[in-house]
């Protein structure tokens, strides 16, 4: 790991050279809620005074540069009487995320352990993925991120550089070649033990700002004895079943395919559209059998994946507490809420 500390009128020389040959993501302002406070979201910005780098959590993740909402996995057509078959993994050129969360960088980090590195890498993603560069930076703690008790609020890996607002400088670490070659081209020096004291000050302080928290002590062995709890019925009774949960989720990543042929029966082509485990027709099959028609049992089996089926799978939880499902959820289901419920906590 390299430490480097820079001044802050550098970032925007990095982000312009950076902005020369790349297209860039980043936290921007893109309206107002019906109380008139800023929504941010991910764009793509060729402006660095558009970049909001002091943003809290976006309402939508930066997901749908890796893993869009729709995609078309493979194209058919009938050309002198043979089948073309055209596949593309839609990863044209390199994508540089400038100012991702540590959450946000640690939802990636789930995801690779299951489209990168399982037995069935998927390539659409590990082709995007492997043309990303990211610029990690420090949040603002909000009321409603739980990341510090899912030991998501600082990333050690999956990120190029992370940068520190220390006040007049940034610190940045240093984790990639790439990252260390680009930043030869601004002004940056050695951290002095001042600097040190700054950076830890900053963390400290963040810290005191997380509130939310849930209690993972044994989760995954609570949630196998509370398998038949009441409490899923008094969740789902509320669930409205909209899948908003799953579409702002830094780490769902379950979907459908589907296979649409042209009117003449001269094309076709495979779909993939992002699906919501909430959604009535997730567990349907073939036959019209539902394995979960009812609602709990849906918004139950949410619960399962992120905080049971994945720990057992990867020793971790796929939840990174961002608390984005709980903020949009018109019913207002929260993780921390139902979690300290099925804990044998009050529902409020
Ligand atoms: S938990 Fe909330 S956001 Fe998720 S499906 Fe139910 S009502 Fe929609
Ligand atoms: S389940 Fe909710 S809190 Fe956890 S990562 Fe997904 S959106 Fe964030």
């Amino acid at each position: 790991m390299i430490f480097r500390i820079f001044k802050k009128k550098e970032l925007k020389s990095l982000f312009e050279i950076l902005a020369e040959h790349n297209r860039i993501v980043g936290p921007v302002e893109t309206g107002r809620d019906k109380d008139g406070n800023p929504i941010y979201a991910f764009d793509e910005v060729s402006d660095f005074h558009r970049i909001k780098l002091n943003y809290p959590t976006t309402k939508l993740p930066a997901k749908r540069y890796f893993l869009p909402f729709q995609e078309d996995l493979s194209t058919f057509k009938i050309e002198d009487d043979n089948w073309q078959k055209s596949i593309d993994y839609n990863a044209k050129e390199p994508l540089i995320f400038f100012g991702l969360h540590a959450c946000d960088i640690n939802a990636l980090n789930k995801l690779d352990k299951v489209l990168l590195h399982s037995v069935y890498p998927m390539p659409y993603y590990a082709a995007k993925r492997k043309n990303m560069f990211i610029i990690g930076i420090d949040c603002v703690p909000q009321p409603f991120c739980f990341c510090r008790s899912m030991g998501t609020d600082t990333a050690l890996h999956g990120f190029d550089m992370f940068i520190t607002d220390l006040g007049a400088k940034y610190f940045v670490e240093i984790l990639t070649d790439t990252a260390y070659n680009f930043l030869k081209n601004i002004e940056t020096e050695e951290p002095k033990e001042k600097d040190h004291i700054l950076y830890m000050k900053a963390a400290a302080d963040r810290n005191k700002k997380f509130t939310a928290k849930i209690e993972t002590t044994d989760l995954a062995k609570i949630l196998d004895m509370e398998f038949q709890s009441d409490v899923w019925k008094h969740w789902g009774d509320i669930c409205l079943a909209c899948g908003t949960c799953a579409n702002v989720c830094p780490t769902c990543y379950c979907y459908g395919v589907e296979e649409t042929v042209s009117i003449d029966l001269k094309s076709a082509k495979k779909t993939k559209r992002l699906y919501s485990c909430n959604l009535i027709d997730f567990a349907e099959v073939a036959g019209g059998h539902n394995f979960r028609p009812e609602r709990h049992t849906r918004l139950k089996y949410r619960y399962y994946h992120k905080h049971r089926g994945f720990v057992e799978a990867f020793e971790e939880s796929l939840c990174v507490g961002c608390g984005r499902c709980g903020e949009s959820c018109l019913a207002g289901i929260n993780v921390p809420e139902v979690i300290a419920s099925v804990r044998g906590g009050k529902i409020k």
